[in-house]
């Protein structure tokens, strides 16, 4: 994923798209399977999060990306009902006022936050059975095929099935809290910063499994810091700055706007990130 070219859709279901396939469950719907209208979240008298609007079209990925302290992991939380919000979030066209967060996960949203959040002293399989949670009426052999299905999107992970959570590498962590998220067979996956603390290599495995399953149907809210390498796999991004949204538009032009290039691509590229 070097330079600014984007990874055309059709290369990533070559390379194995249809692997993801049923760990997504794909939506028929037209209209866009999230929206959200003038949504605001503070904390006390901060207001980090201001008159944000966006729509994730259903089967895409969207990426919000900014600077530290912009509001882009307020924004999840918020979406995933995790912090108050004024405003509206309508998801699957279904207002989401007064649910909680096991309602959302049950209507279809799963997040994978920042911290990954693994039950550290568990095993890898025994994580993903409980992400298997929002199925567990669909028994165990649905289960085990969900399992195999993390498994093929992320090989490693199945050769360390018995290792403990607290024992695996950043990389081996975010593959893990991804497909533990994958489990809950969610229609809406939304993802805070996969790529914090992983080598260039990893991120490229990570977000390319992220592609996988956009292909295969998934629709996905990614949240980075690491701008080049979330447009990239994108089909829209946002720029959010100071709560509010600065910019929006399709990956191809935000990649080559000399705002975002400056501010965000430059940066990264100097690091020598992907
Ligand atoms: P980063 O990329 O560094 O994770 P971010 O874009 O995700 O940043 P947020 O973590 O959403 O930004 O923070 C947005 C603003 O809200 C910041 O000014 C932050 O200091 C503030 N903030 C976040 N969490 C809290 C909290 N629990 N209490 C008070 N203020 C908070």
């Amino acid at each position: 994923m070097n330079g600014a070219a984007r990874l055309p859709r059709s290369s990533l279901a070559s390379s194995g798209g249809e692997v993801a396939a049923g760990l997504a469950e794909r939506s028929t719907a037209v209209a866009p399977i999230l929206e959200i209208e003038r949504l605001c979240v503070s904390y006390g008298k901060v207001q980090a999060v201001r008159e944000v609007s966006m729509r994730v079209p259903a089967g895409s990925v969207v990426t919000v990306i900014g600077p530290n302290g912009a509001g882009k992991t307020t924004l999840l939380m918020a979406l995933m009902g995790l912090l108050p919000s004024q405003g509206r979030i309508r998801f699957k066209g279904q207002d989401c006022r007064g649910s909680d967060p096991q309602q959302r996960v049950e209507m279809g949203m799963s997040l994978v936050t920042e911290k990954r959040d693994l039950f550290g002293s568990m095993t890898v399989e025994d994580n993903l059975t409980l992400g298997a949670f929002r199925n567990r009426r669909q028994g165990r052999a649905v289960r085990l095929q969900d399992i195999d299905r993390v498994y093929a999107l992320f090989p490693r992970l199945k050769t360390r099935s018995t290792q403990l959570a607290q024992t695996l590498s950043g990389g081996e962590r975010q593959m893990l809290a991804l497909g533990r998220a994958l489990m809950a067979r969610p229609q809406l996956l939304l993802l805070d910063e996969p790529s914090l603390g992983l080598a260039p290599r990893i991120v490229r495995e990570v977000l390319h499994a992220v592609a996988q399953l956009r292909d295969a149907g998934l629709s996905v809210l990614l949240v980075e810091q690491n701008a080049r390498a979330a447009l990239q796999i994108a089909d829209e991004g946002y720029v959010l700055e100071l709560g509010e949204v600065a910019l929006h538009g399709c990956s191809e032009q935000l990649l080559h706007d000399p705002k975002v290039e400056s501010t965000y691509l430059g940066m990264l590229r100097a690091e020598g990130m992907p």
